[in-house]
């Protein structure tokens, strides 16, 4: 069972690809079309469109809004690289 991803200003997400500074974890600091993140290790802000956003995404490392909502979002992630 899928759930549309949610994801809230404050959260901490961790990217696929590796920021050129090492990071791979990010701030949201935006969300709606465009989404506006900021890279932890360097500050940097980059701003980019929702789906683009969403394929980026690996996992949610810290959700701002509930644990539970995290755990969800953690267990429909693995069950998607599962399927793919
Ligand atoms: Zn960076």
């Amino acid at each position: 069972m899928y759930y549309p991803k949610k994801f809230n200003v404050g959260d901490i997400v961790q990217t696929k690809k590796q920021h050129p500074c090492g990071s791979t974890e990010w701030e949201v600091t935006r969300v709606g079309a465009d989404f506006k993140i900021k890279c932890v290790g360097c500050g940097r802000l980059v701003m980019l469109p929702r789906p683009k956003f969403e394929k980026s995404v690996k996992k949610v490392i810290k959700s701002a809004m509930s644990e539970d909502n995290m755990d969800e979002l953690g267990h429909l992630k693995e069950q998607k690289e599962i399927l793919d």
